[in-house]
């Protein structure tokens, strides 16, 4: 199971549960028990599909990207 939530910073992040902190690209390292969970799924794909559709819902699709942001 994976956990979807938020940084302080706006950024959708996901990490597997029972992970304790996750680190976020802005630098901070989130405590995944303190953070509120937006949604749970079952596999990685689906974690990082949901994180693409919430962070196209915020920042309004294709127009915001940056390089640091762009998948490996
Ligand atoms: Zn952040």
């Amino acid at each position: 199971m994976y956990l979807i939530f938020r940084c302080g910073c706006g950024r959708v992040l996901y990490a597997k549960e029972g992970v304790k902190t996750r680190k976020c690209t802005c630098g901070k390292t989130i405590k995944v028990k303190e953070r509120r969970i937006f949604k749970k799924v079952e596999t990685q794909a689906d974690a990082a599909e949901t994180v693409r559709q919430m962070q196209e819902d915020i920042y309004g699709g294709t127009g915001f990207q940056k390089a640091s942001d762009l998948k490996h």
